[in-house]
């Protein structure tokens, strides 16, 4: 059995949360699809066209986390780490079932998602997955905030950078290989703010379910968070999960060299628009062995794409 085929998750995963934005309780399962179902969310809460496709022009709302809607206005909201866990442990198909609005916040993290999926392991189609190789370079800035991708030869890179006025979070930057590094400190970094922006984010009726439990907080010099931090880059290893799972919502694997300064959701769908805007930029390849060069058939390099 090939290990660049189609996986899902071999059983139901249950989870129950909060959701960071709305407060609400939520019940959600990720449950096994077929190949070539992509990763697909239902609502369960509400009967009729309650489909949700987590595809680039889906997004309606980038503001603070990624929502998804339908033509119906059905809309998921905060969708973007499950989405990361997705892509970085290799699940291709899956039925995600919820019964609100709004994916639990968990921990801040993808560390739930991934040791889920860990735990139930994974099933494998005989189906090969498919991926899409970007074939020109495109480029995008926003004021200070700028992102890129151009061809690569196999795999992801993912070059982030932050830059904060506060002194505690300041300048941090980290290049991760998707496909090839250990993802665990990525999956592992919680969402995070700034103590002074809690109270306008309550204001805006957002971050309802927030606390010390789900996201960092950072007050001047310290964080507020007894347990500190988990890892010395946290900051822009969230940043790099948002990014990852965002660029999930192309509905592939991608093959190239990303590089963003100071960007976010809003950012990286608007990359992936441009991207999809013209057909000549991509190239979708389904990965058979027979298609990788020697020089790459070494599986460890592609344990994450498989
Ligand atoms: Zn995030």
């Amino acid at each position: 059995m090939s290990v660049l085929n189609q996986k899902t998750v071999k059983e139901v995963i249950k989870i129950d949360g909060v959701g960071l934005h709305n407060g609400k309780k939520v019940h959600m399962e990720i449950k096994p699809a077929e190949p070539n179902t992509g990763i697909l969310f239902k609502r369960t809460d509400i009967k009729k066209d309650n489909c949700v496709i987590p595809g680039v022009f889906n997004v309606k709302s980038t503001l603070l986390c990624t929502t998804i809607s339908n033509n119906y206005g059905i809309s998921i909201s905060t969708i973007e780490h499950l989405m990361g866990a997705l892509y970085g442990t290799g699940i291709d198909n899956a039925l995600i079932e919820i019964d609100n609005d709004e994916v639990p916040i968990l921990d801040g993290s993808a560390k739930i998602f991934v040791d889920e999926i860990n735990k139930v392991g994974t099933k494998i189609s005989e189906l090969p997955i498919k991926i899409i190789k970007i074939e020109k370079k495109i480029f995008l800035k926003d004021g200070t905030k700028s992102i890129s991708i151009e061809p690569s030869k196999i795999n992801l890179d993912i070059d982030f950078e932050i830059k904060y006025e506060n002194s505690l979070i300041g300048t941090q930057r980290n290049i991760v290989k998707v496909y090839e590094d250990d993802l665990t400190q990525i999956y592992n970094s919680r969402t995070f703010c700034l103590y002074e922006d809690v109270e306008k984010l309550k204001k805006m009726n957002l971050a309802k379910g927030g606390s010390l439990e789900n996201a960092v907080v950072v007050q001047d010099q310290k964080v507020l968070n007894k347990e500190g931090l988990r890892n010395n880059k946290e900051f822009v290893n969230h940043k790099i999960l948002d990014c990852m799972g965002d660029l999930y919502l192309s509905g592939y694997k991608i093959i190239g060299k990303l590089i963003c300064s100071q960007g976010g959701h809003k950012l990286t769908n608007q990359l992936l628009r441009k991207i999809f805007s013209d057909n000549s930029n991509f190239t979708i390849i389904e990965v058979k062995e027979k298609n990788i060069p020697n020089l790459y058939i070494n599986r460890n390099i592609l344990k994450s794409i498989a």
